[in-house]
């Protein structure tokens, strides 16, 4: 089964009226509507990084507090601009209104995380050495750094990256996805408003194509990616032979969330549709398996069932307000459709069918499978509303199948005792463990990210700091003094 999302190639040939390529565009649409929300041309590659390497020297060179007082001034950019963000947001990829209302929240609370994040991890610090001599570790910034945005976060998932990198000192430059150019724009625009000049941090339009020239160039020195672990994998494969490139990859997930005794179902039911349905499914948490003890099974699954046929799917603007809006285009929604359809017919049971009420348009209601039976369970992130559900007798069989993926970004048991949860925090294989608490919403304070497919052991969130900048360890004394104790004739 292709359980990927297939990628809509909207960086689109315009033609002239001779017949040739005249220009290569940018082009976003509103997925509730279809109606196109942006159009741009695509960065010119070269230009931007030669821009980015002239730009880079002036800005690293600046006081670490002017370039911390820079990004709070951009948090009130953003600030001033929420509501306008928060709409082209909604607009761009989808997702509720009060949803890209907290994204724009977590984009503003990005910077004093980041600028906390940045004292405690990567601060200068000295030691005391030999001889009154002493041993600074200081932080260098890497250069220029390309950011490369999802979807389904267009603001606040590249805003983790851009952030603490400006604040390390590097030059970025940002490639929002090919779908969400509008908020990239709007984002990058509240940056230069706050005086970080647009050619220390760039708007890059783009699709894949341009994505990838960046990441082979030779004026970029590292990648910081948040996208599908196909891409990632593409990029890892591509620096293969640069290991003086930094590479940060934040990708998906195939998560499992463990349901375990528990005397409080309508809680534990709230959690798994809250970690399954959220964002439409489109989360890189989002819980996408379901394991549940088979003395629980038809308590949990009719109080989940019940839930999930309360969910509201519609548009963005809607009122009353819906809970999961549309999956990002159609395209998607296709695959999603065969993806279940593939499930039913490899001995899936529906407990609660894929709904699309109109085939032109993104929308899909939320869909739970019990995919006990399936004798091979595709290991693919199913980046929608799908929840699949397997049933087990014992605890280790729990766990064996929460750990039956390559991914491993974030697990969640929900009930269960202390010592279960020691046992399945010892266990299970993921970056984010979590127990009563949902697989989705990382915290900014903690760090964020997986093991496996999910990345390549560079978390982002707290420890963004980390990978923004390298440590210089530097013996220092004022006066050379030095003697030679053994071996002299
Ligand atoms: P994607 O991989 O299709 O695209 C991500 C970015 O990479 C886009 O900017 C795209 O233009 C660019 N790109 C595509 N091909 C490229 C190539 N060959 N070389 C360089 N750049 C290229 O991802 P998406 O569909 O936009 O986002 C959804 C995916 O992101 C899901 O898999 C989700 O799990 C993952 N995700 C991960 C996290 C995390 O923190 N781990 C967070 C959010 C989303």
């Amino acid at each position: 089964m292709d359980g990927a999302v297939t990628s809509r190639a909207t960086a689109a040939s315009i033609r002239g009226p001779d017949g040739n390529v005249s220009k290569v565009e940018v082009i976003s649409y509103e997925p509730a509507t279809g109606a196109e929300v942006w159009r741009g041309p695509v960065a010119d590659v070269d230009d931007t990084v030669a821009r980015a390497r002239r730009a880079w020297p002036a800005w690293a060179a600046q006081p670490l507090s002017t370039r911390m007082e820079l990004l709070r001034r951009f948090a009130n950019e953003v600030r001033k601009d929420a509501e306008k963000l928060a709409t082209t947001i909604a607009r761009e990829v989808g997702k509720p209104l009060w949803e890209a209302r907290a994204e724009v929240d977590s984009v503003i609370g990005k910077v004093e995380v980041s600028i906390r994040a940045y004292a405690e991890r990567t601060s200068q610090r000295k030691l005391d050495s030999a001889l009154q001599g002493t041993m600074a570790v200081r932080h260098k910034p890497h250069g220029v750094l390309v950011v490369l945005g999802p979807f389904n976060y267009p603001a606040h998932l590249p805003n983790a990256h851009i952030v603490p990198a400006l604040i390390a000192g590097n030059a970025v430059i940002f490639k929002p996805s090919e779908r969400a150019p509008a908020t990239g724009e709007m984002l990058a625009r509240c940056f230069h408003r706050a005086g970080i000049s647009a050619a220390v941090m760039q708007f890059a339009p783009g699709g894949p194509a341009q994505g990838a020239a960046f990441v082979a160039h030779e004026g970029v020195d590292g990648v910081l990616f948040t996208g599908s672990a196909n891409t990632g994998i593409a990029i890892n494969r591509r620096l293969a032979t640069r290991p003086d490139k930094l590479v940060a990859l934040e990708m998906g997930g195939n998560n499992p969330m463990v349901v375990w005794d528990t005397p409080k179902l309508t809680d534990a039911a709230a959690l798994v549709v809250q970690s399954a349905f959220a964002t439409t499914g489109q989360r890189c948490t989002a819980a996408r398996r379901l394991i549940v003890r088979d003395t629980m099974y038809d308590a949990v699954m009719s109080e989940v069932k019940t839930l999930a046929d309360r969910v509201i799917f519609g548009a963005p603007f809607d009122e009353p307000a819906p809970f999961m809006g549309p999956v990002i285009d159609n395209a998607a929604a296709d695959g999603l459709t065969e993806s279940f359809l593939y499930l039913l017919s490899h001995g899936g049971r529906a407990i609660k069918h894929l709904v699309r009420p109109d085939d032109k348009l993104p929308f899909l209601s939320p869909a739970i499978i019990d995919v006990t039976a399936m004798k091979e369970r595709p290991d693919v992130e199913l980046f929608g509303p799908i929840l699949q559900v397997i049933r087990v007798s014992d605890f280790d069989e729990a766990i064996a199948e929460a750990n039956a993926t390559r991914f491993g970004l974030a697990a969640s048991l929900v009930g269960g005792t202390p010592q279960e949860y020691n046992r399945f925090w010892a266990n299970v294989r993921a970056g984010i463990v979590n127990w009563n608490r949902p697989t989705i919403g990382p915290s900014h304070a903690a760090p964020m990210g997986g093991i496996g497919l999910s990345g390549n052991h560079r978390p982002t969130g707290y420890y963004a700091a980390d990978y923004c900048a390298y440590p210089v360890a530097s013996g220092e004394m004022e006066q050379p003094r030095a003697v030679i104790g053994v071996g002299l004739r």
